[in-house]
């Protein structure tokens, strides 16, 4: 039996770790208190050794042998030259005859699974074959925090500008539950309180670290950009803002159209005052107040935003009042607020130069939104499924997808299946079958990454954790044949003709040319399997030295660019697009407000096969409040089934006394069956389907992002008399 250090990478947080291994096998992960991120394990990193030995894994590379829409697909295993012999040319023919944008790439996110070992080669992949389209969940994932924020702030805020939980004196979470989402977040916000820090959290749901702030926000979904736009004008209202910093690093004293901008601001904010936005958001005007009061007096203010705020009709709106709001506090890339720690100098990856100007401008989406995802070559699901069925702008004929589950992560999942069937080709490659991979010509079988070898550069979440380098050695056998995404995606370049751009097919060359700025040698990080960790320095208020990096070199509270765009150039608020006050007609069927939360216990439509995780979340769930509940006969515990204006769906109920009581919380991501435990799966389409994504709908969407309303939408709940479990 051996220990070494290593690192989970099932999500963002990417916590470090000890690892027991054992004549190959993986027994056990623990917490490695000595990493930067190695504070705490979540249950899914603990069940790595049950992920790993599952028994639905896949084992050999599959063809198809059955038509699409088959019920059976008729897989064939195949060897690996075949499987990669045969993507190549189906590749390369379709770019031939329809160019190479007609390839989508994609991946799932690396917020949320092990492809952030792997996503940028994936990415210089797409760029060097010559694609612009990359569908990954950007537009439902990472789109406010890392893209919407460079239209305020000419660089992500909060996504690359990160929280610096360490300093900060008040500490603001919209949308963001780190207890789920990013550990590392949660364990040094806890730290953080224990020296006295104030918390803020805005959530629908009294989650996580909710029950230990000073503020909790119970905002109604969908209506988080009125609750910022109240709060910046109580902070302007009352001079509680940083006058020196919006005068000198912000647009708010130009002059457009003959007013200064800080005078549009106050008019659109003094439209939300606390009463106003009281009645929309939920949120009581008195709590409003204290929340300006306490963001100001509890300076320096550290925040972040996650998915809560994502997968809304009035996405981007929302991220760019937040991150108007923030500039008031005057707390941007000081210590203590959101910081841009100085990162391992590497050499990029990611092929920027690779991709043409002539073939960017090809992306799928860039037509109807010239400022959304498109313009980072990001395709959104519903553009793709566009482009499949419709060939809007053009056909998107073959997808190269490597572990996304796209039918069951967007909406309209009916609609995924048929776009990926009308594809001419799909390779899909994962670790295990899916509702998507079903849908696949040629399945490739991945290893865990608890089978593969990684280099990580930078654990984001303080100067220490950015300075840190890891090689995670494989800490068992690798599965059957299965290979790692590096392997596939180095092994289909070199077949496609593309080795020049990948070293070869060489993964230690590649690797050591990214690290050769840092003069951190593989060697070195083989010997330290913990880490190495450079003495970087946080150099603050860079900005001081070289501007914003926006087009006039300050926080544009004012976009021009959406000015030209045909947007609202300073930030405001609508509706939800399907929400009591904008879709007034569907209330008498359908009144309550539905939203979606993640599940500790998996990550996204993963892990519900895993028996330790299932163990503990063995349904899936629809929390309600009581009274909601005792109205329509249901108790804790029964199955329901959820209606929306595109269908229904079923789960169990759970009372949840802290929910408003118009406002009903689901789950997504729920198909798989754990035949370990006895429990069935759910079928991805269907009456007795479990799939929330099955009844919501990709639109109507945000005008800028293409954002879907997953988050805000309208439903109503009824008893299910029979138990169908
Ligand atoms: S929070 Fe859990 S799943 Fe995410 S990296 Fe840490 S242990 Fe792994």
């Amino acid at each position: 039996m051996a220990e070494t250090v290593t690192f989970c990478p099932l999500c963002v947080s990417r916590c470090g770790a000890t690892a027991t291994v054992e004549d190959g096998r993986l027994l056990a992960l623990r917490p490695a208190p000595g990493h930067p991120t190695g504070q705490a394990l979540c249950v899914k990193g603990k069940a790595a050794p049950e992920i790993v030995n599952h028994p639905d894994r896949l084992l050999r590379p599959l063809r198809r042998t059955a038509p699409k829409g088959a019920p059976d697909p008729g897989w064939e295993p195949i060897g690996w030259d075949e499987a990669l012999d045969t993507i190549a040319t189906k590749l390369t023919a379709i770019a031939e005859e329809s160019g190479p944008e007609a390839v989508v790439f994609g991946s799932a996110s690396p917020s949320t699974s092990a492809i952030s070992d792997s996503i940028d080669w994936v990415v210089r992949l797409k760029r060097a074959f010559g694609s612009p389209n990359f569908c990954g969940y950007m537009e439902l994932c990472g789109w406010g925090r890392y893209m919407a924020s460079i239209y305020t702030y000419g660089e992500p805020v909060p996504g690359v500008y990160l929280p610096d939980l360490d300093n900060a004196g008040c500490i603001l979470f919209w949308g963001y539950n780190p207890s789920i989402s990013r550990l590392a977040h949660a364990t040094a916000t806890t730290a953080a309180l224990r020296r006295g820090a104030k918390l803020i959290v805005v959530d629908p749901r009294r989650a996580g670290l909710a029950s230990k702030a000073q503020q909790w926000l119970r905002v109604r979904p969908g209506t988080d950009g009125a609750l910022a736009l109240s709060v910046t004008h109580v902070m302007l209202d009352r001079g509680w803002y940083d006058a020196e910093f919006l005068r000198d690093w912000t647009n708010a004293f130009d002059v457009v159209d003959g007013r200064v901008v800080l005078d549009l601001i106050k008019a659109e904010c003094a439209r939300f005052a606390p009463q106003a936005a009281a009645g929309i958001t939920g949120v009581p005007a008195e709590q409003i107040v204290a929340t300006a009061r306490l963001l100001w007096e509890a300076r320096p203010v550290a925040f972040y935003t996650w998915s809560g705020l994502e997968q809304h009709s009035n996405a981007t709106q929302t991220v760019r009042a937040i991150g108007q709001l923030y500039a008031l506090t005057g707390c941007i890339d000081a210590p203590g607020g959101n910081v841009l720690f100085t990162p391992v100098p590497t050499n990029p990856i990611d092929g920027a130069e690779l991709l043409s100007p002539q073939q960017r401008a090809k992306a799928i989406g860039l037509q109807d939104r010239p400022l959304g995802p498109a313009r980072f070559e990001f395709i959104t699901g519903e553009d793709l499924y566009r482009a499949a069925l419709d060939h809007v702008p053009y056909r998107a004929r073959a997808l190269v997808n490597f572990g996304a589950n796209l039918v069951m992560g967007h909406g309209n999942s009916a609609r995924g299946r048929d776009a990926l069937a009308a594809l001419d080709f799909f390779a899909h490659a994962d670790l295990f079958m899916s509702p998507t991979a079903e849908q696949a010509d040629i399945v490739l079988p991945v290893t865990s990454a608890f089978e593969s070898e990684a280099l990580r550069v930078g654990f984001e979440i303080s100067q220490d954790a950015q300075s840190t380098v890891q090689l995670r050695t494989p800490l068992a056998h690798g599965r059957g044949q299965a290979r790692s995404d590096l392997q596939i995606v180095f092994a289909l370049a070199v077949r496609l003709g593309l080795g020049d751009q990948f070293f070869g097919g060489d993964i230690e060359a590649a690797w050591r040319h990214q690290l050769a700025p840092s003069g951190i040698t593989l060697e070195q990080l083989r010997e330290h399997p913990e880490g190495v960790r450079l003495p970087l320095q946080t150099k603050h208020r860079k900005y001081l030295d070289r501007g914003f990096r926006t087009p006039t070199g300050k926080v544009e509270l004012y976009s021009p660019a959406f000015a030209a765009a045909g947007y609202p150039p300073i930030p405001t608020y609508a509706e939800p697009s399907i929400g009591p006050l904008s879709r007034p007609g569907l209330t008498a069927e359908f009144p309550l407000v539905l939203t979606c939360a993640k599940s500790l216990f998996f990550c996204e439509s993963q892990h519900r096969q895993v028996a330790s995780l299932r163990a503990s979340a063995p349904e899936p769930q629809v929390e309600v409040h009581p009274e909601t509940a005792a109205a329509r006969g249901i108790a804790a515990g029964d199955w329901v089934r959820l209606s929306t204006p595109s269908g229904s769906v079923r789960a169990r109920a759970k009372l949840n006394a802290n929910l408003a009581p118009n406002v009903v919380v689901g789950q997504h991501g729920w198909w798989q069956a754990c035949p370990e435990l006895g429990k069935d799966g759910y079928p991805p389409f269907g009456d007795d389907s479990a799939n929330l994504n099955l009844v919501l709908d990709q639109g109507p969407s945000d005008p800028v992002s293409g954002s879907s309303p997953l988050r805000a939408s309208l439903c109503e709940l009824g008893l299910v008399l029979t138990d169908t479990s």
